[in-house]
């Protein structure tokens, strides 16, 4: 497996060599001598006796467990926004429509297959609600949450919200059952994305009252992804801290996007100058310390020193994600389980929970099994990306990753004075004996991609699939907000459309009875009339004179 160098500079221009197996979780110094890690928290020791993490694959299928401890149950993809970039683009309007008995018969079940937790309550259970929006299907949310919560009273519950459909009734119900709240916004980048709730003042109140409810039970965070054009989590952490008007709010973040459409690609880095820049400025605001006010930086980094600390082996590590463990489940309201809460369609549907034990996840790809991610430096950081795509989006998607990954890598241990290491952390990684492979590679990165369209003689200028690509996806957008503006687009769109087909199924049987119902009345009365009109003629009713 591959070493990798990391060179070192101080401040006064002289440098340092280390070596990095990130396989066996090793740094050492030249000579062999491990670095101390003490100036980052850290002590070597402590955790031992490893297990293997399972490599999924569709000839190695991932199985699932009755020990569910993260169980994420999926409404539907209804959403009231259509944002440039989402994570269930290819899935929306896949999924199998569901009403609230759908939620009665799911309740009823969850004890069949579910052992309920660690106390039988719910303890040590994470059970997350998404959409879609979530708050799109009130109705079933609220019947499953507090059904959920009457009988397992241990479990967390957690959702995650656009904020914009928020009011005074769903805040106290998320207060009252202890939920744990994420906002999805992209802070200063939103505009790029869609609609801005903050821009609403009756919206931005109520997120800001769902704030002052749970931020001081330490159950509110908001969400920020980062695109080419919006990178800086600094700016997105002040910008949230200024929004909120409270310094201590909580932000997290979901990283460089992992594209799954033709708006992700877009908002993708194109270009290795691009990447770079990215690279850079993130580094800029790990190297100042701005960046470590953004939870997840700051656990990502606990992680890795832990990693060293304990040396940890890239053996273990599943995905990112933990949707390949046997512990974590998504399922619909049908009880069908799915690869991940992002998936809907029936190629993602793995098992059902009535046959637990026959669920095979056949749609993923462990991190292990993909070339690039074995041979790469920052695979435990990374821990590969999304494990169900493939192609283009994939690739595009590690580009991304390894670009955010990277900054993360180079955490300043000496960061905080005089004191400490007079060097840099890394200023410089180049690789030993590994190579990133192919798909990475500047050449490999020009092919397939949406560019940024260019000017020329003041015309917008762009390749013509990218053309059609565009114009696809524009379509798709104005259909659903077409759709939305008629009203069609909360959960019952579906069943509303199939009411109003069998509505007027029924008119037109309707029509065509009544039509036949006429025929055969006059036809019956020219009979009759003609029979009447006989018996006259051949005297039958007396009257013969
Ligand atoms: S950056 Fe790419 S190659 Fe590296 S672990 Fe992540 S997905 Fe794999
Ligand atoms: S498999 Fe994991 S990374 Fe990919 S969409 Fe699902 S939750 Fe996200």
């Amino acid at each position: 497996m591959p070493t990798y160098t990391i060179t070192l500079q101080g401040p006064d221009g002289t440098t340092e060599r280390l070596l990095y197996d990130p396989h066996a979780s090793l740094l050492t110094h030249d000579d062999g001598r491990p670095v101390d890690l003490s100036q980052a928290g850290f002590v070597y020791g402590g955790k031992s006796g490893w297990e293997t993490a399972m490599a999924v694959s569709s000839e190695n299928p991932g199985l699932k467990t009755h020990s569910v401890r993260k169980l994420k149950v999926s409404l539907g993809f209804s959403c009231n926004y259509s944002c440039a970039y989402c994570g269930q683009a290819s899935q929306v309007g896949r999924e199998e429509s569901t009403d609230l008995t759908d939620v009665s018969r799911f309740l009823a079940n969850l004890d069949s297959w579910w052992d309920g937790g660690r106390d039988g309550k719910g303890a040590g259970t994470n059970i997350q609600f998404w959409g879609g929006e979530p708050f799109v299907y009130w109705k079933k949310l609220k019947a499953l949450a507090e059904g959920i919560k009457d009988r397992w009273p241990s479990a967390e519950l957690s959702v995650i919200t656009n904020g914009s459909v928020l009011n005074k009734e769903k805040i106290e119900w998320l207060d009252r059952l202890d939920f744990a709240v994420a906002v999805s916004h992209d802070g200063p980048g939103q505009a790029l994305r869609g609609p801005d709730p903050f821009e609403d003042p009756e919206k931005a109140a109520a997120i800001r009252a769902l704030f002052d409810r749970l931020h001081p039970k330490g159950k509110f965070s908001l969400n920020v992804v980062l695109t080419r054009d919006h990178y800086s989590l600094k700016t997105a952490r002040e910008w949230f801290a200024k929004t909120m008007g409270d310094q201590s709010v909580v932000v997290g973040s979901e990283e460089l996007l992992l594209p799954y459409d033709p708006g992700g690609l877009m908002l993708s880095p194109a270009t290795d100058e691009e990447h770079k820049q990215i690279r850079l400025a993130l580094l800029g605001e790990i190297m100042d310390g701005s960046a470590l006010a953004v939870s997840t930086v700051w656990m990502k980094l606990q992680d890795w020193f832990n990693s060293l600390a304990q040396a940890r082996p890239a053996s273990t590590l599943g995905q990112k994600c933990g949707m390949d463990r046997e512990d974590n489940i998504a399922v619909d309201l049908k009880g069908n389980v799915h690869t991940c809460q992002n998936t809907g369609d029936a190629a993602h549907r793995i098992g059902h929970v009535e046959t637990l034990d026959e669920v095979r996840l056949t749609t993923a790809t462990h991190w292990s099994l993909r070339e690039e991610c074995r041979r790469c430096p920052v695979v435990q950081l990374c821990k590969g990306a999304c494990m169900y795509l493939e192609g283009e989006y994939w690739r595009r998607g590690c580009d991304n990753s390894f670009t955010y990954t990277r900054h993360a890598h180079r955490r300043p241990v000496d960061a905080h004075g005089e004191s400490r290491c007079r060097h840099r952390w890394p200023y410089e990684t180049r690789y030993l004996t590994g190579r990133r492979v192919a798909a990475t590679t500047p050449e490999n990165r020009k092919e397939n991609r949406m560019n940024r369209p260019t000017m020329e003689d003041g015309h917008v200028v762009m390749p013509e699939e990218e053309f059609e690509q565009l114009l696809e996806l524009a379509a798709e957008r104005g259909a659903r907000r077409a759709l939305a503006d008629v009203g069609l687009v909360d959960e019952h769109a579906a069943s509303d459309i199939r009411d109003l087909r069998s509505l007027l199924g029924a008119v037109r049987t309707a029509r065509r009875t009544a039509w036949q119902t006429v025929v055969r009345l006059i036809t019956t009365g020219l009979i009759l009339a003609l029979i009447a009109g006989v018996a006259i003629k051949l005297k039958l009713f007396g009257g013969g004179h």
